[in-house]
């Protein structure tokens, strides 16, 4: 009987391993973050540089919209779809003015992802995955099982991460993630 794999207490190699693979979860998160942040920085570039009114790509301007009292926006807008008029509550005073059509929508700012957003959503993921309730999940269980990482390291990383759901971290037990995951106690 191995009572280091009975109580999951890892040899200095397999900490050693384990921290190896948080780096790499955490590496890749990086990766993946920084690509959700352009592909958000891509989408306002084209919602600020094109009028969903006429579809004009040049001659667009900022500009400063008067707001009336509370937050009430003078003169007519049109949000990508669909006009809205007069009351619309706004954050911003900024807008994209069209110089073609005169219409005028509200400056998209770009939306950031951030590596602690990814790791979140991975770890939801997973435990998606191992209910079964819906595909989505699969994905990044498959990602990282084809990374070779153990259920120890993912156990590890949610533990260092306050990110996660709480739900998330309740239902991912060693025990549950050792079921799509495999164990270092048996590879090592
Ligand atoms: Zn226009």
């Amino acid at each position: 009987m191995n009572l280091r794999k009975t109580f999951n207490i890892p040899t200095k190699k397999q900490k050693t391993l384990i921290n190896k693979e948080i780096e790499l979860i955490e590496a890749l998160a990086e990766k993946e973050a920084a690509r959700l942040t352009e592909r958000n920085r891509e989408y306002a570039r084209n919602s600020n540089n094109k009028c969903p009114n006429c579809g004009a790509t040049e001659n667009i301007v900022n500009k400063i919209q008067h707001v009336k009292g509370e937050g009430r926006v003078s003169g007519s807008f049109i949000f990508g779809t669909g006009g809205v008029y007069g009351s619309s509550h706004v954050d911003t005073s900024e807008v994209r003015h069209c110089n073609t059509c005169g219409n005028q929508w509200k400056t998209q700012e770009t939306d950031y992802t951030y590596k602690k957003d990814v790791i979140k959503d991975w770890m939801y993921n997973i435990e998606i995955h191992i209910e079964k309730e819906y595909s989505f999940g699969t994905e990044t269980a498959e990602m990282l099982q084809d990374k070779g990482i153990h259920a120890e390291s993912i156990y590890k990383l949610i533990g260092l991460n306050d990110c996660v759901y709480n739900s998330t971290k309740e239902f991912l037990t060693l025990k549950t993630l050792k079921t799509v995951f495999k164990s270092i106690y048996v590879t090592q």
